[in-house]
């Protein structure tokens, strides 16, 4: 869930953010990659246990090393690079959902490695509106005596709306076109739903003249219905979010927030569940198919009883810390200029079956080359700072980009985004395709940190060209100010789902970006020469 706090409307409620591209954030694409530094290395195949406070043991010391004249580093140290994969995507991260103990886990996790390191560590507080979904969940069609008839599969087949209330509902199923009441449209004419389980369309009936973002508004249709004596409320993605659905099958997520990603507090229902089901799953809840329920809106009594349960939490004001590595810039020339190397460190937490989203390429592996980057430069004799070089942790991507946006456009960031020369952002990068950096231009710091200042050196990645759009943390540079921002992605198949582990990832690719990150920052940030963008 990205652009939406940015008023950057990606759609009533699907979300997903940072798959791939930013307009359909499907399609993902690339080219595996080989390291070349694949020998065995010690503590590689063994998992250590997770402790958190031993982060900082991970950085080496190296004060005492006689290691010649000094180079800069041109890669990662793999064994530390895979541990801290292994640990930020353990089960015991419980898949850092941000604003909640298991994303200050992470938060810890991170700032104590990043001490460790001897750089400068800041921490900004981000704040925002939170849903953390809690078990158990079940969505059934029963019979009069509750006993169940079919079962649905949470995530397979349904999942919960973000800002759902808590509880379980259980009674008649009445179809509700789309659930609308605003002036003269209203689809509950006629219809008693007391004590009834809802099912209405998102989104907004065609030709009415009524707004997605407004009428069309999910936290609006939950209060309709729950105004109504509804006791379960349960979605059908059309219009977008059917196209979306389709595209993204699993991954789409639907919250009951306004454009902005803002809660109404005084339109959800805290006792009202509420829940969408994947369009290949309508037909088995309601009888008909989602086209034939799109193609005649008008309400019916669908003949059957359903039971939907699911608990969560709205936090109305979660907070979360960014965390920040500063290696300020020494030279008189082009100190005050700054580069920020960033990664989103949360991600989904545990599901309502109780499955852990562990985030390992999203975004585990953003985090771990962001994180190895600062370990490798700061230990580095050569690595003396020409320019500042600001290493950013972000918080709350998921929930829409709040930490990032905390630093560009609801707080303060850090250094003048005018200062800013360039944004790289690392946001899952563990998958099988590519590497792409995306939106590439000519930006002569870009050049400079590929190593491409001739233009004529093949470019170790593989540009994408997005026509300016984004979808994760380098929108907040990119839509706020005139930073350049580019974003690092090798997509796969795992994108929020809770495959999405250690295992599966291709450690290969993310060295392979390492490799261009540590050597590309360290050339960058130390050279004295002035560039000009
Ligand atoms: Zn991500």
């Amino acid at each position: 869930m990205a652009l939406l706090a940015l008023g950057l409307w990606v759609g009533a409620a699907a979300c997903g953010g940072d798959g791939a591209t930013p307009d359909d954030d499907a399609g993902d694409t690339s080219v595996a990659a080989d390291t070349g530094g694949d020998e065995d290395v010690p503590g590689e195949d063994t998992a250590l246990p997770l402790d958190t406070t031993a982060a900082d043991s991970l950085v080496a010391d190296t004060s005492a090393a006689d290691t010649g004249p000094a180079t800069l580093p041109d890669g990662p140290d793999v064994a530390r690079l895979t541990q801290l994969l292994r640990d930020l995507s353990a089960d015991e991260m419980e898949g850092r959902l941000t604003g909640t103990p298991s994303g200050d886990r992470a938060e810890a996790y991170i700032a104590d490695f990043l001490a460790a390191t001897g750089a400068e560590v800041r921490r900004q507080q981000a704040t925002f509106p939170l849903f953390e979904v809690g078990t158990p969940t079940e969505l059934a069609v029963v019979d009069a005596d509750g006993a169940v008839l079919d079962g649905l599969a949470y995530f397979a087949d349904y999942r919960e709306v973000d800002f759902s209330g808590s509880g379980v509902g259980e009674g008649a199923l009445v179809f509700a076109g789309y659930g609308i009441v605003a002036g003269t449209h209203d689809d509950y004419a006629g219809l008693d739903v007391t004590g009834k389980v809802v099912v209405a369309l998102t989104d907004v009936p065609p030709g009415a003249g009524l707004s997605r973002e407004v009428e069309g508004r999910l936290d609006q249709k939950i209060h309709a219905a729950a105004e109504r004596g509804a006791v379960a409320l349960v979605f059908v993605p059309a219009g977008s979010d059917a196209s979306y659905d389709r595209e993204r099958g699993v991954e789409t997520e639907l919250a009951a927030t306004d454009k902005y990603g803002a809660l109404h507090p005084e339109l959800l229902a805290a006792d009202l569940p509420v829940a969408f089901v994947h369009l290949d799953a309508v037909a088995r809840l309601v009888g008909r198919t989602p086209d034939a329920l799109v193609a005649d809106p008008t309400p019916f009594d669908a003949e059957r009883r359903v039971r939907l349960e699911l608990r969560g939490t709205t936090h109305a004001h979660a907070t979360c810390n960014n965390v920040f590595a500063i290696f300020p810039g020494t030279d008189e020339r082009v100190g005050s200029e700054v580069v920020v190397l960033g990664a989103h460190y949360d991600h989904l937490g545990v599901g309502a079956d109780g499955a852990i989203f562990n985030g390992a390429s999203d975004n585990a592996s953003g985090a771990a080359v962001a994180l190895e980057t600062a370990a490798r430069l700061a230990e580095s004799p050569a690595f003396e700072p020409a320019r500042t070089l600001v290493v950013a942790l972000w918080c709350a991507e998921e929930q829409g980009l709040w930490g990032s946006l905390t630093y560009t456009y609801y707080g303060e960031p850090l250094f003048p985004l005018a200062d800013t020369r360039l944004m790289i952002q690392l946001d899952y990068i563990g998958g099988t395709e590519g590497p792409y950096l995306s939106n590439v231009d000519a930006n002569n710091y870009l050049a400079r940190f590929l190593g491409d200042e001739t233009g004529a050196a093949t470019l170790p990645v593989v540009p994408v060209d997005w026509g300016g759009e984004c979808a994760s943390d380098d929108c907040a540079f990119l839509y706020v100010s005139d930073v350049p921002a580019y974003r690092f992605m090798a997509p796969g198949e795992n994108h929020h789902r809770p495959t999405d582990v250690f295992d599966n990832l291709d450690r290969p690719m993310i060295e392979r970006i390492a490799d261009v990150v540590i050597r590309g920052m360290g050339d960058l940030v130390t050279s004295k020469k002035r560039i000009t963008p």
